[in-house]
């Protein structure tokens, strides 16, 4: 029934107690999960996972941090990861600007080759964005050819529309459950049903009313209730959506 598009949980937050997190999963009936991986022990930890439950998906690409320390050795790796079909998603990629300014240039540069690796195996993108709304929609303008989820979207209602005229997915998250969220509402009114996910991005960004206890897939009813709220729309209906928009994400 629900579905999220975003979650770390072979971050060792989570794995340390894997069984219950996967438990839990099927137990709050969360029957599309994305598993975000930012390294290589994350992504094995992924992918012996999927082998036992073969509804998660997962993801794998640099972070935006890594363009700090990013070799060639790193790119080949994505691209042998890609060959063997061992992803479904290149992500989460993009550019953050809010901790560290100093190397965006690095950053882009990153993103960039990421993107045109995406294009060449035809895989979709999953986008980081954050303080950087500007640079980063340029660069999806430019290069972006393969479709595109905009990660715990949190921007105004005017970039959400450009990534709407490039088709891409806005995946909500649990701010959007917060009192002091103020751009997230007027953006899912505005989303045409079918461009909405919804994610945890668990361990972080729990949803209220568990806000401040660990994040974990299962709460991502929360985010579902809400935008349900916000569409005006019944909860089995929406979700039966937010899946049939997350399948056709990763058809090619
Ligand atoms: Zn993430």
């Amino acid at each position: 029934m629900f579905t999220d598009s975003h979650c770390h949980i072979t971050d060792d937050s989570l794995y340390e107690k894997i069984e219950e997190v996967i438990q839990n999963i099927i137990d709050k009936k969360v029957t599309s999960c994305m598993i975000m991986c930012t390294g290589k022990k994350e992504l094995e930890r992924a992918l012996e996972i999927k082998k036992e439950y073969p509804f998660f998906k997962v993801a794998f690409g640099w972070f935006p941090e890594d363009a700090k320390t990013i070799t060639e050795q790193d790119y080949i790796y994505l691209e042998d990861v890609i060959k063997q079909g061992k992803i479904d998603c290149l992500g989460e990629i993009g550019l953050d600007y809010y901790w560290d300014t100093s190397f965006n240039d690095l950053q882009k540069e990153m993103f960039i080759r990421q993107i045109q690796i995406a294009n060449a195996y035809n895989l979709p993108i999953s986008i980081h964005m954050r303080e950087s709304t500007k640079d980063c929609m340029d660069i999806l303008k430019q290069y972006a050819k393969t479709k595109i989820i905009f990660h715990c979207f949190s921007g105004s209602k005017e970039t959400m529309m450009e990534a709407l005229k490039m088709n891409a997915y806005i995946s909500f998250a649990g701010p959007i459950t917060f009192k002091n969220a103020r751009q997230a509402p007027e953006c899912i009114q505005a989303c045409p049903v079918d461009r909405i996910l919804s994610e945890t991005d668990s361990p972080y960004l729990t949803p209220v009313p568990y806000r401040g206890k660990q994040n974990q897939p299962m709460y991502v009813e929360y985010v579902a209730k809400k935008i349900s709220e916000l569409k005006n729309i019944d909860l089995d209906s929406l979700c039966a959506q937010i899946s049939k928009n997350y399948q056709s994400f990763f058809e090619r």
